[in-house]
């Protein structure tokens, strides 16, 4: 990739004045993948005039015609899906096979979106005299901007525009300085689908906080909707408040998974090490407590280390890769200190444990998948986000323990259960207090489903009909007849 990636304002491509770019890395080998222009306050202005200009148009165009724009661009991802999947892989890391599932499911969630938008519908409501009516007319907030981060980075951002743009919102994003090329590949598929000038805006930098005030600060935008860590969510709270703007954020998380003693451990094992491994473990919902039953433990784990080591690492552009480099040079410090910390205080490494060395290794940011066993609640791979591929398991002695010790968190996204006992399953998955429990290997990514946590984890839902319903104000109609 040679060409400077450039900004894409008011339907155009375009560089700041002075033009400043920065440098865009590949973590499997540390070289330049290409340059991106850094846009700062002008252009994040310029991307709001130009959302907010587009408004008025987009918000009328009738629902059916909406979506048919919106379905042009998930054919325009599903078109380019190959070739979007090996610009990401080398810009973030993962495995091919995953980043072409992510272009898919990013087209899958604009297709959504596009069936949603003409579903729409307000409401009449019961009213207190004969005379008198009460309609709920469902319209657009205005101007969203949008702020997101590199570990899925383009699903991230179809999963604020696709919602947004059903709504019949205009969106300004602000994708990560470190994976500017995927959202930029939504741009391009915007652009292709004919989508009306302005509606979506995406401004790479380098400068979070300084483009991000501009958007905090700007009357036209009127919701903010961020994923990213709970650090930067409670920053941008904060900053909403001085324009009572709404927001959605989806922040960190630390799942914990149950493993009861009547689980099948087979099945449990490649369930846990299919959703810890994923992305190398850079998932908000990414298993990071295995509390196992003590009955099991021995059983389960190893299972599960035999699986993480057959897991081969690699440049995610190798076919049989699958742990590609974790994102720079500061996750993989991450996760060693993590992993020193643990050891220090007692666990066991069954696998793993270490940075591979080798030729093919050579420049990269890898780290290997690997197990602990004998973790206690106090270290640090159990208090803190590892986002990489460590798996910490724990051990139980009665499912009230269980449930107390999974709940003994700030976050509350993602949770994980694996019994065949439907009373426990209903029990506990009751009382876990986290926004999404998956049961026996349930999945969260279908565009279907409410996305979202509690707690330190966040608010508001992306994804289902609750997801389109944050980009909506109901306008409450009060009408009383001669
Ligand atoms: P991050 O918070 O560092 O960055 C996220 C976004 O915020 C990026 O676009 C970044 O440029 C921007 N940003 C950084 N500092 C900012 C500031 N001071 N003001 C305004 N914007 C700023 O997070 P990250 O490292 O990119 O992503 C990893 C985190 O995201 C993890 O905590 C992970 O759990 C979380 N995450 C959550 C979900 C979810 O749905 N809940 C999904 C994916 C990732």
């Amino acid at each position: 990739m040679s060409d400077v990636g450039l900004a894409y304002i008011d339907g155009a491509w375009c560089a700041p004045a002075g033009g400043a770019v920065f440098e865009v890395r590949e973590p499997a080998t540390g070289g330049l993948l290409g340059t991106v222009v850094d846009c700062g306050p002008a252009e994040a202005s310029a991307a709001v005039d130009a959302a907010a200009r587009a408004l008025p148009g987009w918000r009328a165009l009738p629902a059916h015609l909406r979506a048919d724009r919106l379905r042009a661009v998930a054919a325009a991802l599903t078109r380019r899906a190959d070739e979007i999947a090996e610009m990401m892989t080398r810009e973030q890391g993962k495995p091919l096979a995953e980043a072409r599932a992510e272009v898919l499911s990013g087209a899958d969630h604009m297709l959504w979106s596009a069936e949603e938008t003409r579903r729409l519908y307000g409401e009449t409501v019961p009213a207190s005299t004969p005379s008198s009516r009460i309609w709920l007319l469902p319209e657009p907030v205005g101007v969203v901007a949008a702020i997101t981060p590199w570990n899925f980075p383009l699903s991230m951002v179809t999963r604020k525009i696709g919602p947004a743009l059903a709504a019949g919102c205009t969106v300004v994003l602000k994708p990560s300085e470190l994976t500017p090329y995927s959202a930029l590949a939504v741009a391009q598929a915007c652009a292709e689908a004919d989508l009306p000038a302005g509606v979506v805006n995406i401004v790479p930098t380098t400068r979070p906080a300084e483009l991000t005030g501009v958007l905090m600060a700007a009357p036209e935008v009127r919701k903010v909707s961020f994923t990213g860590s709970t650090r930067v969510g409670r920053l941008l709270i904060a900053a909403s408040a001085a324009d009572v703007k709404r927001m959605s954020v989806e922040l960190g998380g630390h799942a914990p998974v149950l493993v009861f003693a009547d689980a099948d451990l087979e099945k449990a094992a490649a369930g846990v090490a299919r959703a810890k491994f994923y992305n190398a473990g850079q998932a908000c919902t990414s298993p990071n407590r295995i509390f196992v039953h003590a009955s099991v433990a021995g059983e389960f784990t190893r299972l599960l280390a035999a699986r993480a080591a057959e897991l081969p690492v690699g440049n995610g552009l190798a076919a049989r890769t699958r742990i590609g480099p974790l994102i720079n040079e500061a996750a993989v410090t991450k996760v060693a200190t993590h992993v020193a910390d643990a050891v220090d205080r007692g666990a066991r490494v069954l696998t793993g444990g270490d940075r591979p060395d080798g030729d093919g290794y050579t420049g990269g940011t890898f780290h290997t998948p690997t197990v602990l066993a004998g973790v206690t609640d106090e270290m640090l791979v159990s208090t803190d986000e590892t986002f990489g591929p460590v798996a910490p398991v724990l051990t139980f002695d009665s499912d009230d323990e269980a449930l107390a010790r999974a709940n003994d968190t700030s976050y509350g996204l993602a949770s994980y259960l694996w019994s065949r006992d439907l009373s426990r399953v209903i029990r506990s998955a009751e009382a876990l207090r986290f926004g999404m429990v998956s049961v026996n290997g349930g999945t969260f990514a279908p565009p279907q489903g409410p996305f979202g946590g509690v707690k330190g984890s966040g608010y508001g839902r992306e994804g289902g009909h609750h997801g389109v319903e944050h980009y909506l104000d109901y306008k409450y109609l009060a009408v009383e007849l001669d």
